[in-house]
């Protein structure tokens, strides 16, 4: 099976090259990402492999039937990012839902401590020898407050991180699991109660700015945000809002809803022209990464696994356990 894989990056090729010889797909590594004008690099193929800012619009679908290409491998667990009702029955897109949530969890936590604790400020005095502590005492965790908007995989493992800081951990998921260890409460309850927020579901047009004015008006005083789900869960300028109130005590961005272009690439000699994001790097108390919560070698791995067990799949006309 010959794969087209758009946006490689090298630490793609370092998990993908000895999977696809093990696998034996032929993979063509194109550092293109997938637009209308980079679609024809796929001809010839019969898939292509794209990942999470490579958006996939109906007329792409449409042209990929056209030349031929069965499968679009999403390198991912969400799929916002390729117009789904128009794949159907034209195409199958097959994607990676599990590779290590504990990965995404555990990063959330990380930069829910960073901003809680400055440690992003104290890293960059302390190499330049400015010792001060001023403006970086933080709060403790312990016995605060957690909301967990999303109980799947990754709210889970958070819930039970945050759970480890003796904090009371608050839920709202559209299906809740009552099986879980949590206590349910509806969303403005769960603005109202938490200390800390950390967005776990999926952009869907019911979660697109979940976190909006609103939301914001509605949460506690020094409330902390963080989201490693989807840019567009949270309407950014009405977070900028929340900050320069200084309702928002502090936030975590690991996606942001006009990454797409941004991510993932070394603007640092460019011209930054999103307005938006260059205000929002402004605050000393904001934190944003480039997309990076799933980045461990174990997930990279079970991404790079599971992609090549779907190919294998569709190749072989076994039922596709993956198919979106
Ligand atoms: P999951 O499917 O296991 O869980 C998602 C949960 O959200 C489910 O329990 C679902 O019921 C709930 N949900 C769906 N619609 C909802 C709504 N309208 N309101 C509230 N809850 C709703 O997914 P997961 O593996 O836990 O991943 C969660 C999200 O994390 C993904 O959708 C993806 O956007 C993001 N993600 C980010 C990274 C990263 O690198 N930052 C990596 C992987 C996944």
């Amino acid at each position: 099976m010959k794969i087209a894989f758009y946006t490689a990056k090298p630490y793609d090729r370092i998990w993908f090259e000895p999977m696809a010889e093990k696998y034996h797909m032929d993979i063509l590594f194109l550092e293109a990402p997938c637009r209308p004008n980079t679609l024809d690099l796929a001809s010839g193929c019969d898939a292509i492999c794209v990942f999470i800012n490579d958006q996939i619009s109906s007329q792409m679908i449409d042209r990929l039937c056209d030349m031929k290409v069965k499968a679009i491998l999403l390198r991912s667990a969400g799929f916002n990012h390729v117009d789904i009702e128009a794949a159907r029955g034209k195409i199958h897109v097959l994607r990676v839902p599990s590779y290590s949530p504990e990965a995404v969890a555990e990063y959330a936590t990380a930069m829910l401590l960073t901003v809680n604790r400055f440690t992003h400020r104290a890293y960059t005095r302390t190499r330049d020898f400015n010792m001060s502590i001023n403006g970086l005492m933080g709060t403790d965790l312990h016995e605060k407050t957690a909301g967990i908007i999303g109980t799947g995989k990754i709210g889970q493992s958070m819930i039970r991180i945050l759970k480890g800081f003796r904090m009371k951990v608050y839920a709202y998921d559209l299906y809740p699991d009552n099986s879980l260890d949590v206590e349910y409460v509806d969303l403005p309850e769960l603005f109202k109660k938490s200390h800390v927020i950390s967005l776990h579901c999926p952009l869907t047009k019911d979660t697109y700015h979940i976190i909006d004015k609103a939301a914001i008006s509605n949460m506690q005083q020094g409330v902390y945000l963080i989201n490693t789900s989807r840019g567009a869960l949270i309407d950014t300028n009405a977070l900028i809002d929340g900050l320069l109130e200084k309702k928002i005590a502090g936030v975590g961005l690991d996606v942001y809803e006009e990454e797409s272009g941004v991510f993932y690439e070394d603007l640092s000699d460019k011209i930054i022209q999103d307005n938006t994001l260059a205000r929002l790097m402004t605050f000393p108390n904001v934190l944003v990464t480039s997309h990076m919560g799933f980045f461990t070698s174990e997930a990279m791995q079970a991404i790079a696994i599971e992609t090549m067990e779907n190919a294998l799949a569709l190749e072989k006309g076994q039922k596709l356990v993956n198919e979106v």
